[in-house]
């Protein structure tokens, strides 16, 4: 098969798709509208020739004078023609209010069929770039696209009536004159063609340098990023870049268009040109009198709306073919899979841990990097227990969160959940079954209750639970104290909203967690924004709640990790020592080394005092100073975050 078939038949996969999106968008909307379009199509051909019927009744009259043979067929055909222009404009309203109401519902369908796709894409898609250029390409165009091509091709019908029926009509008066008009239009679908392969090219290859203006827009306008730019002085800096790439941009696009404009102004010219001359011939043949006054407006409306309908209908063309190539993309995205597999015969997850979680000589790397994060790495989570986990920064503590939530596959090795690799498992059953407090929890902009209960999805959870969630977490007292409660809008983004503060916004995702009663906890950082009053009696109460689960807590905090049944040390991709707090303290490791600088601070006291099992809470800095980190830290010196 040619390059030109394939091409071809990808516009048609295209626009069979872009029909049955239309379809599935709303039904009785898309049939009227195809009806509507026929009748629309062949009303002008009808007006054409009641006018040629109206200038021969009134050339009757002015022949044989007014009288009640002569004035019947003048009256009928004006009736006529009054009435088929009235339903030309009664039509157009109608069609204008369809096509309103029908790109409402299609860019509603296509804004679901995106967020479908992408809520259902496995993580790794967002690590790439490509994926971010088509994810912006279908939230960009798709909504506006299969609308424009849908309204391209209904020109395209509609015109295309008009032409054949004025075709048929001028045929008697000479079988050549349609191949003129259509021979003079044809410079005009040449460059419609050509512009838009053009302009399609110019799109895709763009598409990244039309995003970071985005990014930069982003930057100066976001609530998240104002303070930076405002304490660094970053407005100009994001300025500039957004209006160097905006320039660049812009003047591509514009000399594109000037192109066009001189190519079209030319392609112009030549149907112009055949037009002119076809009337010339068919006015003087009517001097000689071989055809009627008339046939002649007949024949003169018929070539001059029907270059006019042959301009439509190539613009249509270029239309349709430009709207097919960016309706590619968008389905491109559509056909985007999870590479994530799921069991052919799947296993039914515990309702609670036996033996536990095992990474077995697991080697994964991030899509994209060079290097392995995990090489050859062997863990043993118990079942039922505590385990913390603790290493310096870029260790791969969050990695192993990841891998645990199955956001990747391991490149080689198996994770096995209860001795069973867990692709094993359905995933999202697998899912349901981890509570999972992430690095940088969601902040919904919704009431604080919603912020905690969906983490059973729509469904949500009763209040009491919610209530009792928030109390383990610390979180009840600062949520009564909002003005509305439990009911209070959370975040400014919305109106009545309450800003509170980032340690209130943890506890709150931590409630999140807790109220999902997944037999296994996760939880990556739990305590790095609380204080360390709240940090000691939280453990208190995570513990009660951990009964009987297998929770795994990923922290800096000594503080936190020394109450864990079990701490693991990690430390460059491999766990390095392994034991209870008072073991590992013990051993001349990472981490007796990294407790030992926290005995030199000032508020050693509290800490000693919390390395014996009582905690006290201490102050605030004792909390910090415990970080692993400060293995790097000149000793004596507090901890500063
Ligand atoms: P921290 O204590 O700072 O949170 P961590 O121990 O949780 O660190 P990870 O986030 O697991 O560390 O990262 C481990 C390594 O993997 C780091 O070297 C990091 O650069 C790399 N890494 C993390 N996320 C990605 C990613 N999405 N793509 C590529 N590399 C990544």
């Amino acid at each position: 098969m040619t390059d030109k078939m394939q091409e071809a038949r990808t516009h048609l996969t295209h626009l069979s798709e872009m029909f049955r999106i239309v379809w599935s968008a709303g039904r009785t909307w898309t049939l009227a509208w195809a009806v509507l379009l026929v009748v629309q199509g062949l009303l002008p051909a009808a007006t054409v020739y009641l006018s040629r019927l109206l200038v021969d009744g009134v050339v009757a009259v002015l022949d044989h004078g007014l009288d009640e043979t002569t004035a019947q067929p003048v009256i009928t055909y004006g009736i006529l023609m009054a009435s088929s222009l009235l339903l030309i404009e009664v039509i157009q309203s109608l069609l204008t209010w369809i096509r309103a109401v029908q790109s409402e519902l299609v860019q509603d369908h296509i804004s679901s069929l995106v967020h479908q796709r992408a809520i259902k894409l496995d993580i790794a898609h967002y690590e790439s770039p490509e994926f971010h250029d088509r994810l912006e390409m279908a939230k960009g165009d798709a909504g506006s696209r299969p609308i424009a091509l849908l309204e391209s091709i209904g020109t395209f019908t509609q015109n295309g009536i008009t032409l054949a029926a004025l075709a048929v009509m001028i045929i008697p008066y000479g079988a050549w004159l349609p191949v003129v008009l259509v021979a003079g239009t044809l410079p005009g679908l040449f460059v419609a063609m050509r512009f838009s392969g053009r302009f399609h090219s110019w799109w895709v290859s763009s598409t990244s340098d039309r995003r970071k203006p985005q990014y930069y827009d982003l930057m100066l306008t976001s609530s998240d990023a104002a303070p930076e730019m405002r304490i660094f002085g970053l407005g100009g800096y994001f300025q500039s870049g957004f209006i160097g790439l905006r320039k660049r941009l812009r003047l591509e696009r514009i000399n594109m268009t000037r192109d066009q404009s001189l190519a079209r102004f030319l392609a112009g010219l030549v149907a112009l040109a055949a037009s002119e001359a076809v009337v010339a011939l068919m006015v003087w043949r009517a001097l000689l009198g071989m055809v009627t006054l008339g046939d002649l407006v007949l024949i003169y409306q018929a070539f001059i709306r029907g270059q006019g309908l042959m301009r439509s209908l190539l613009s249509s063309v270029g239309q349709i073919y430009s709207n097919s190539l960016f309706l590619g993309s968008f389905l491109e995205f559509l056909q985007m899979r999870s590479s994530l597999s799921e069991p052919a015969n799947p296993e039914t997850l515990p309702a609670r841990l036996r033996e536990g979680l095992s990474f077995n000589g697991i080697t994964f790397r991030y899509p994209g990097s060079p290097s392995p994060t995990l090489e050859g790495f062997d863990l043993q989570i118990p079942a039922g227990k505590i385990s913390a986990i603790v290493g310096p920064n870029g260790a791969g503590k969050s990695t192993l969160v990841k891998l645990i939530c199955r956001f990747y596959d391991p490149e080689s090795g198996a994770l096995e959940l209860d001795g069973v690799d867990i692709r094993r498992y359905p995933v999202e059953e697998l899912r349901r079954h981890l509570s999972v407090l992430f690095q940088f929890p969601v902040r919904y902009q919704e009431t604080a209750a919603r912020n905690i209960a969906v983490s059973n999805g729509n469904s949500g959870h009763e209040r009491a639970d919610v209530e009792a969630a928030a109390k383990l977490a610390g979180a009840h007292d600062l949520i009564m104290g909002l003005p509305k409660g439990y009911d209070s809008v959370m975040g400014k983004w919305f109106a009545e909203g309450t800003e509170v503060s980032g340690g209130e916004w943890q506890r709150i995702a931590l409630a999140r967690a807790f109220v999902r009663k997944s037999p296994i906890m996760v939880l990556d950082e739990p305590t790095s924004m609380m204080d360390s009053w709240s940090e000691a009696d939280w453990f208190k109460r995570f513990r009660d709640l951990a009964r009987g689960r297998t929770s795994i807590v990923v922290t800096h905090r000594f503080t936190t990790a020394m109450q864990a049944d079990v701490i693991f040390v990690m430390d460059k991709g491999k766990i390095v020592e392994s034991g209870s707090h008072q073991e590992l303290v013990a051993k001349v490791g990472l981490y007796a080394q990294s407790w030992k600088a926290q005995m030199e601070v000032p508020y050693a006291d509290d800490l000693k005092e919390a390395s014996n099992g009582a905690i006290s809470g201490g102050v605030n800095g004792a909390g910090e100073a415990s970080e692993l980190d400060a293995v790097d830290r000149e000793p004596g010196r507090p901890y500063v975050r």
